[in-house]
């Protein structure tokens, strides 16, 4: 097996254990190294996130601490305007050995309107994918992404032993929890034990984040 990363991009608006549990999962069950958590600055499909780049990343910081193999990664944040995925990814492809394996990790809740990312069949150029199951997914079973998928289907086994260009579909056990709920939720003054880290429950409390 060659040595792999594990990529996990989001807005982390806030980190909750959804986010948490499939990096571990991943690594775990594909054998990765390290999972980095790609943080996104500026998305180009979302609306604005509500906290800053700064305060978000610091939540990644303080919910990874304590998680071994796991780090954030802050280098969308240095680069002006919207992120976009494939660009990123071919930098990250550039910098390191070309026998690495990397496995960017997505919800289904992503790979269904994944056509709609910048230059997204470029994307098995510079990774490998997996993609985890999110509750309610029926599956893709018409048009691009489909057909793509189709076409680069892989066992979730191979995506370690080559450095890009499969996919895999894992199974884990449903989270059902997204940060629209944990905003939500925040907004109603909810209590959010264990489902978001204490030190990021703390952070939010004291920072007096998503109750406007
Ligand atoms: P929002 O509710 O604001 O849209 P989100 O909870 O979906 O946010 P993101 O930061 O946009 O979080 O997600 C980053 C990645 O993590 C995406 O690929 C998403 O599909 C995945 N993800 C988030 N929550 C879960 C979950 N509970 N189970 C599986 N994948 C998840």
């Amino acid at each position: 097996m060659l040595r792999a990363i594990g990529l996990l991009g989001g807005t982390f608006d806030p980190i909750h254990i959804g986010h948490l549990r499939i990096a571990i999962e991943c690594r775990e069950r594909l054998g990765l190294n390290e999972v980095k958590l790609l943080l996104a600055a500026i998305p180009p499909l979302k609306r604005s996130p509500n906290v800053g780049p700064q305060q978000r990343a610091a939540m990644v910081e303080l919910a990874t601490a304590q998680v071994p193999g796991l780090t954030l990664d802050t280098r969308e944040l240095q680069r002006q305007g919207v992120s976009y995925t494939v660009e990123t990814l071919a930098l990250i492809r550039n910098e390191i050995d070309a026998d690495t394996a990397l496995v960017w990790i997505m919800g289904t809740d992503s790979l269904e309107q994944l056509d709609r990312w910048h230059r997204w069949q470029d994307l098995l150029d510079f990774v490998n994918i997996a993609v985890l199951q999110r509750p309610g997914w029926q599956g893709v079973s018409h048009g691009p992404v489909a057909q793509w998928l189709a076409q680069h289907l892989c066992p979730p086994g191979q995506l370690c032993s080559q450095p890009s260009g499969g996919i895999a579909l894992l199974e884990q056990p449903p989270l059902a929890i997204s940060s629209t709920a944990v905003r939500a939720a925040l907004r109603e003054r909810k209590n959010l034990q264990f489902l978001l880290p204490a030190p990021v429950i703390e952070y939010i409390s004291d920072n007096d984040l998503y109750t406007h």
